[in-house]
C-alpha cells in the first residue's frame, strides 16, 4: 500500500522556494507514495498551482468558523478555494503555542471535513506525559473526534512532542507499541481502522526503518521537508 509522506514547512521557505521544490519532486519522485506538502497559507494558491499532478497541497491550520470578524484567520472554504485539498489539524505547536484545545480542534476537524478537505489530525504527548501516554492520547482522540461518523478523509499523525524538532526519535519498538495503541483506541471507540503516520525528527537516515513498520502508514516531516532532496530521499526510502 502507498504510504503518506507528508511535509510540514511550518513558518519556513518563501515563494521563491516553490518552483525549485516542485521541479525536484517532479523529476525525482519515482515510487508511488502519496506526497502531501503543507505550506504557509499565503503560499497555498501558488503551491497548489505549480504542484498540480505532482503532489497534494495542504494547509497547516484553518479556523472553525465559516466566515466573519476573525482577523488573521482563514476558513476551511478559503483553503479549499486555493486548490489545496489537505489540512493539518492539532499540530502540537498549535496546541502549545496557540492554546488550541481538544474542543477547538474538534470544531476545526468538523469544519475542514464539511468543506471536503482531507485532514491530518495530530496527537502526541509531551515529555512529562511519556509514562502515561495512553491516557493522554486517548483523551486527545475521544475529545478530538467526538461526534465524527465519517472517517474516510482523516488520517492521524502520532507525534511525540519531545521528538519534534529535537533530533530525538522514538525507538521503533515504541513507535510500534504506540501506533498499535492508537489504532486499537480508534477501533474500540469509533469502530474504524485508522491510518496512523509517525512524526518527530524523521530524516533520510532513519526513515527506512520507520516506514518499514507495518503499524506506520506514513510519516509527517518538519525540518527535513524543507529541502526537496531530503524530502524525496525519505519518500524513496521504502
Ligand atoms: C512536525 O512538524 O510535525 C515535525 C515532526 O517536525 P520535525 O520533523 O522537525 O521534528
Amino acid at each position: 500500500m502507498d504510504k503518506i509522506i507528508a511535509a510540514n514547512w511550518k513558518m519556513n521557505n518563501t515563494f521563491a522556494d516553490i518552483k525549485p521544490f516542485v521541479k525536484y519532486i517532479k523529476k525525482n519522485q519515482k515510487n508511488k507514495n502519496n506526497l502531501v506538502v503543507c505550506v504557509p497559507s499565503v503560499m497555498l494558491s501558488e503551491f497548489a498551482k505549480q504542484a498540480k499532478g505532482v503532489c497534494e497541497t495542504g494547509a497547516q491550520n484553518c479556523y472553525f468558523e465559516a466566515k466573519g470578524a476573525y482577523t488573521g484567520e482563514i476558513s476551511a472554504s478559503m483553503v479549499k478555494s486555493t486548490g489545496a485539498n489537505y489540512t493539518l489539524v492539532g499540530h502540537s505547536e498549535r496546541r502549545q503555542l496557540f492554546g488550541e484545545t481538544n474542543e477547538m480542534l474538534n470544531k476545526k476537524l468538523v469544519a475542514a471535513l464539511k468543506e471536503g478537505l482531507k485532514v491530518i489530525f495530530c496527537i502526541g504527548e509531551v515529555l512529562e506525559e511519556k509514562s502515561k501516554y495512553k491516557s493522554v492520547l486517548k483523551k486527545q482522540i475521544v475529545e478530538g473526534f467526538a461526534g465524527i461518523t465519517d472517517f474516510s478523509n482523516i488520517v492521524v499523525a502520532y507525534e511525540p512532542v519531545w521528538a519534534i524538532g529535537t533530533g530525538k526519535v522514538a525507538t521503533t519498538a515504541d513507535i510500534k507499541k504506540v501506533h498499535a495503541f492508537v489504532k486499537q483506541t480508534f477501533k474500540e471507540n469509533f469502530g474504524v481502522d485508522m491510518l496512523v503516520l509517525y512524526g518527530g525528527s524523521v530524516k533520510p537516515s532513519n526513515s527506512k526503518e520507520i516506514l518499514a513498520l507495518d503499524e506506520v502508514d506514513g510519516v509527517l516531516i518538519g525540518g527535513a521537508s524543507l529541502k526537496a532532496e531530503d524530502y524525496i530521499a525519505i519518500a524513496q526510502s521504502r
